[in-house]
């Protein structure tokens, strides 16, 4: 069982997710789907400066991986490419249920997602935005080829309320 503590924590942030919708000027966008699941996430980021000036998300999908998007985009804000990478490590050694528990503590509010190891199959849930994160690090961009001011090619309508 989710702690209930928690369990606020992420409804809160799937019903009023934080850092919601195209990112204006954003450099790469990646877009990421779990079919498991009919998960469906976009992240947006801007990078100045070797920093992630701005990152931003869209889609749709279970509370856990909106929630999971939402505390990610104000995670990282502001963090290097590699500090932003090592949290994304951190966050899935949290997931593997490995993390001590002041490595859980160590990373705030994410861990209110450390309860979704006990569910494996909500694992890819929890990972999606933080894979496409991750591939927009390495460089990816599915936004290529596409005119910077279009957004959301893979979702019919990217501002809220799909
Ligand atoms: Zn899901």
């Amino acid at each position: 069982m989710l702690d209930e503590l928690y369990q606020d924590l992420i409804l809160d942030h799937y019903r009023r997710p934080r850092n919601y919708g195209p990112l204006a000027g954003a450099d790469r966008r990646v877009e990421r789907t779990n079919p498991l699941c009919g998960d469906r996430i976009a992240v947006e980021v801007k990078i100045e400066g070797g920093r992630l000036a701005a990152c931003r998300f869209y889609g749709h999908g279970c509370s856990i991986s909106q929630a999971s998007a939402s505390l990610m985009t104000e995670q990282v804000h502001g963090k290097s490419i590699d500090e932003a990478r090592a949290l994304v490590a951190r966050f899935r050694e949290l997931l593997s249920g490995e993390a001590s528990a002041k490595a859980a503590a160590d990373l705030g509010e994410l861990a209110a997602l450390r309860a979704v190891a006990q569910f494996p199959v909500r694992l890819k849930c929890a990972l999606l935005a933080w894979n496409a994160l991750e591939a927009a690090l390495g460089g990816q961009d599915d936004a290529k080829g596409v005119a910077k001011s279009e957004t959301g090619s893979v979702f019919s309508d990217p501002a809220r309320g799909l």
